[in-house]
């Protein structure tokens, strides 16, 4: 049986080029770039909660760290640094061998190390705390949100809130789509090179981890406004295109959970500017509504009509 110490060295001690002093000591050493702020995020994995206790640990690792890139993407920060805290009900080795995996081949694609974090015996949890920079006071904030703002979305919406109700056996799906959409639901990609380049040309953003109403609801709150949303111009990922109309598929999309795109506002006359920047970030962008001096948020159907808005975001408090 390894102890703590062992698992911690062969798992997450890696070198971490860009700390002054990573994994070993009582704490780790930074040096932020001068003329940033630090911005900072955690996000807690619960085994039962947000995953199955038996989940494969090689896209758990990937999911671990990419959501709190994700909250880093919508403050439009670089990500730097990381830590991870577990709780594990046993010392599995090949456990954690292919959780580090997913761990470190995402972070490795941002130049994130782990500098630090902490191992415990305990019903399976997994915190990881994300540090990133962002230039001083150009951090993408929710309350930035103006009267006339356009409000975007960035990929499509829906699949991996699919993907769940195909596991929980409340939708069949045939086995081409059912993979796509497990595929969204265990692999998200932060969108952290569109967010960077939107802290230039947004107002407002916020990552969509609830589902877009909601999300969209505390851009709102924050800023002050509200908002119109045209329903037919939310882009659905391909399984659920053709079939917006099915309530189901309605709420996967607007209140299904799990997506982690971008939902942000900018100026009407920046239409373009945000077209360019998410070509250049090799992400698509949708335009699918506006910001209003009325608050609410208000869901127009093809003809104008506005639609019944049933569905809240996923609220872990709310069930
Ligand atoms: P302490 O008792 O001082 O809290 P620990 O024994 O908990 O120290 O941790 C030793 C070192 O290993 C520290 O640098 C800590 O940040 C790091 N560490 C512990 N668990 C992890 C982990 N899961 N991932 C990365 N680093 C970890
Ligand atoms: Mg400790």
């Amino acid at each position: 049986m390894s102890s703590e110490f062992d698992l911690i060295a062969r798992f997450f001690t890696r070198p971490a080029p860009n700390a002054v002093l990573g994994v070993g000591d009582d704490a780790a050493l930074l040096a932020p770039t001068p003329g940033t702020e630090l911005v900072i995020s955690s996000d807690m994995l619960v085994a039962g909660r947000h995953f199955l206790a038996d989940a494969d640990p090689y896209p758990l690792g990937h999911k671990a760290l990419a959501v709190n890139l994700s909250d880093l993407a919508a403050m439009g920060a670089v990500p730097r640094w990381a830590t991870l805290s577990l709780a594990l009900p046993e010392a599995d080795e090949t456990w954690l061998a292919a959780f580090s995996r997913g761990f470190f081949e995402l972070a490795d694609r941002y130049n994130v190390s782990l500098v630090g974090g902490d191992t415990t015996r305990g019903p399976l949890n997994l915190c990881v705390t994300i540090l990133g920079e962002a230039p001083v006071g150009r951090a993408l904030r929710r309350s930035g949100a103006k009267v006339d703002d356009g409000v975007w979305v960035s990929g499509d919406l829906g699949a991996a809130a699919l993907g769940v109700r195909y596991l929980n056996g409340q939708i069949m799906l045939d086995t081409a789509d059912a993979a796509l959409c497990q595929d969204r639901l265990h692999w998200p990609e932060p969108r952290i090179v569109l967010g960077n380049m939107l802290s230039c040309v947004a107002h407002a953003a916020i990552d969509i981890s609830d589902g877009l109403l909601a999300d969209l609801g505390h851009i709102l709150e924050c800023s002050g406004v509200g908002a119109e949303i045209e329903f037919d111009r939310l882009p659905a990922h391909p399984v659920l295109a053709a079939k917006r109309a099915d309530p189901l598929i309605r709420r996967c999309l607007l209140a299904g959970g799990d997506d982690y795109e971008l939902c942000f506002t900018a100026p009407p006359d920046r239409d373009r500017a945000i077209l360019a920047v998410a070509q250049a970030a090799g992400v698509s962008v949708s335009r699918v509504g506006r910001i209003t001096a009325e608050p609410g948020l208000r869901l127009l159907d093809g003809e104008g009509r506005e639609m019944d808005i049933g569905e809240k975001g996923f609220d872990h408090f709310a069930e």
